[in-house]
């Protein structure tokens, strides 16, 4: 299955894609989470990236274009992959397209989670995430058992820096010019199928099960 989540910050996506990444055993292909490795390890990528992500502006077209790019070339992705966080922009899903077709691959399902946003603020304010493994919660929606810790390597959780009210506000204004427009381009293309994200998680993820099924 070669699946796009798509959706505002915080509307789900990441913790809908590790669902399916164990459901389907293929991987989560997430640009945030590259680029936040990136900038940990503080190679060149991350250096020029950083700024941009501090910033809630969105990393250039070609950095990320690229990551994929060579992601997609990895054998894991033979099965099919998903991709969150990715493509933001109108260039980057041609790019994408031109991609996948030199690869003679084609996208099966684009997936629209649609949430308001005050919602998204309350989501990403309490966000936090393993430094560890990587997994989600959230302190009153999706509470870990103990605190501060993950349920599931034990490892300590983190709330991201650009996850302040200020940089979430300006992701989201980031979200509406730049990333909705894919909405139309995967209409378009009769591959999108848009989903009411404002329920539980259990609930969208029956829902999306459902559209898979289709
Ligand atoms: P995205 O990857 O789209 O930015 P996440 O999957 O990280 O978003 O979710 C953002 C926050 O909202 C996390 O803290 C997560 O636990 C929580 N969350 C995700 N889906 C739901 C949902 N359906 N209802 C309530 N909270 C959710
Ligand atoms: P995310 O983890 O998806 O919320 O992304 C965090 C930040 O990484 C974004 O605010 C951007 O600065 C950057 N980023 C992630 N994916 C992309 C992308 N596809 N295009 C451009 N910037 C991206």
């Amino acid at each position: 299955m070669k699946l796009i989540l798509l959706g505002p910050p915080g509307a789900g996506k990441g913790t809908q894609a590790k669902i399916l990444t164990d459901r389907y055993n293929i991987p989560q292909i997430s640009t945030g989470d590259i680029l936040r490795a990136a900038v940990k390890d503080k190679t060149a990528m991350g250096i020029k990236a950083k700024e941009f992500m501090d910033s809630g502006a969105l990393v250039p077209d070609e950095v990320v274009v690229g990551i994929v790019s060579d992601r997609l070339l990895d054998p894991d992705c033979t099965a099919g992959f998903i991709l969150d966080g990715f493509p933001r922009t109108v260039p980057q899903a041609e790019a994408l397209a031109a991609t996948l077709s030199r690869m003679g691959r084609d996208l099966d399902k684009v997936i629209s989670l649609e949430v308001d946003p005050e919602a998204l603020v309350e989501r990403l304010t309490g966000r936090r995430t393993c430094r560890e493994c990587g997994a989600g919660y959230h302190i009153s929606f999706d509470p870990p058992q103990k605190d501060g810790v993950c349920n599931l390597c034990g490892g300590e959780l983190f709330h991201r820096d650009d996850d302040n009210e200020e940089t979430i506000r300006k992701r989201l204004d980031v979200y509406l010019q730049q990333t909705a427009p894919l909405i139309s381009f995967y209409e378009r293309a009769g591959i999108l199928s848009s989903l009411d994200g404002l329920r539980s998680i259990a609930e969208v993820e029956q829902e999306i099960q459902h559209l898979l099924q289709a």
